[in-house]
């Protein structure tokens, strides 16, 4: 049975998941052994332990402040507070290099709500067959 993705509820209502909850715990054990990783900024897993969800928002560059996990719960408007959160990183470590703001946001919007969250969504292997 289908529901509705776009609920005004949506973002209090996931962020309160039994599994989101477990993930967080795990991230929390997780960086311990994982020195040196960035991780989800929603459930804080580290890379070690989990796959980013890839954002290209240039020809070639990509961004992933999510995990697949959390960026299939989550609609194109409520993944926005991540990257704007990882963009302000990369803006105060190097002021002059960062891509511009509008270019993440369009990349994120343009994203479908929920498309698939399997490893094989990632860049690489999404060129590779177009049947
Ligand atoms: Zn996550």
């Amino acid at each position: 049975m289908e529901t509705d993705q776009q609920t005004t509820g949506e973002l209090a209502a996931v962020s309160s998941t039994p599994l989101l909850a477990l993930r967080r715990a795990w991230g929390f054990v997780a960086r311990i052994f994982s020195p040196g990783y960035s991780w989800c900024h929603r459930c804080k897993r580290p890379w070690t332990v989990c796959e980013g969800h890839s954002t290209e928002y240039q020809p070639g560059r990509w961004c992933f402040p999510l995990c697949e996990e959390c960026w299939g719960e989550l609609s194109p408007a409520t993944r926005l507070p991540y990257y704007r959160q990882l963009w302000n990183e990369w803006k105060a470590c190097e002021p002059l290099r960062e891509p511009q703001w509008q270019d993440i946001e369009r990349a994120v919007l343009n994203e479908r709500a929920n498309v698939n969250s399997t490893p094989e969504m990632r860049p690489n292997s999404e060129n590779r067959l177009k049947p």
